[in-house]
């Protein structure tokens, strides 16, 4: 069973990574992001809760968003492996993943950043934004979200570094290249 964590700032190519690396190596995927939009589009309980949270772009509390992992965890007991995305994006996070991992006699194997620094997030975005015509409260949304990322979600790399489990890749540039550096990286270990 191997458990990968992918890591980086919105706009870094997370989505397409994740959906490549399900194919090639069938991890089951947990997108935290996925599941607290399954649950606010299908009116949930949850989804109530986190709506509001989830449209200002900023992050749903640690609490929420840790017993939700769990109980996707729980669901799948058979995984050959899971791929985790938007997760951990704070300390006590990780903190938790780590002990649900031990709890069932596993870890997280590998953690691979997608190296883009706050500039070239928002350049990527601004170039975007000028074939998408995007809504002045969507680009509100946006802002903060790379905000909480490069002023809360970055403090998880040190967490994970300390621990020698940090595995950098340039995350600009090509996507197959992208894409075989992550394979290195996974296929090296
Ligand atoms: P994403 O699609 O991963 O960018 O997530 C979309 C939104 O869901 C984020 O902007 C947060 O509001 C919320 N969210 C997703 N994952 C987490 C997480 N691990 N911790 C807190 N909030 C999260």
């Amino acid at each position: 069973m191997i458990n990968l964590v992918l890591f980086g700032p919105p706009g870094a190519g997370k989505g397409t990574q994740s959906e490549k690396l399900i194919k090639k190596y069938g991890f089951v995927h947990i997108s935290t992001g996925d599941l607290f939009r399954w649950h606010t589009k299908n009116d949930t309980p949850l989804g109530k809760r986190v709506k509001e949270i989830m449209n200002s772009g900023a992050l749903v509390p640690d609490e929420i968003t840790i017993a939700m992992l769990k109980e996707e965890l729980d669901k799948n007991p058979k995984a050959k492996g899971f791929l985790f995305d938007g997760f951990p994006r704070t300390v006590p996070q990780a903190e938790a993943l780590d002990k649900f991992m031990k709890d069932n006699n596993s870890a997280i194997h590998y953690v691979i950043a997608l190296e883009v620094t706050e500039a070239e997030v928002r350049a990527r975005i601004a170039k975007r934004r000028t074939v998408e015509n995007r809504a002045d409260d969507e680009e509100e949304k946006l802002n903060k979200r790379i905000t909480e990322y490069f002023t809360k979600t970055i403090h998880v790399l040190p967490y994970y570094e300390k621990q020698k489990r940090l595995n950098t890749v340039h995350g600009i540039g090509d996507i197959e290249e992208i894409f075989e550096n992550i394979c290195k990286v996974i296929d090296q270990q």
